[in-house]
């Protein structure tokens, strides 16, 4: 193989250049290594994206129980005065 720092031709078996003293396979290792790193950050940015999302829809949930329980108790309340005013206001005729 050739070394990718000066293009001298090098042993394979070689790792360090003997003319330039350049790592080859330190530097190969290092480019996998890199590659690993991007996909676990690719990875962890996925992750919190997914979790920032099931946050969001956690908080719709929320906010749909919410609106739940204002139909479910505050309009029967009011339509409840509303029914007790018309009968207070019927009853003084
Ligand atoms: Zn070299």
């Amino acid at each position: 193989m050739y070394c990718q720092n000066c293009g001298a031709k090098i042993e394979d078996s070689v790792n360090i250049c003997p003319f330039c003293g350049f790592s080859n396979e330190g530097d190969n290792e290092l480019t996998q290594k890199d590659l690993k790193i991007q996909e676990l950050q690719e990875k962890i940015t996925e992750l919190e994206q997914t979790v920032s999302n099931t946050t969001v829809n956690e908080n719709d949930r929320g906010f749909n129980n919410k609106k739940m329980f204002a139909f479910i108790f505050i309009l029967p309340m009011a339509f409840l005065v509303f029914f007790f005013v018309l009968f207070f206001i019927l009853a003084n005729r």
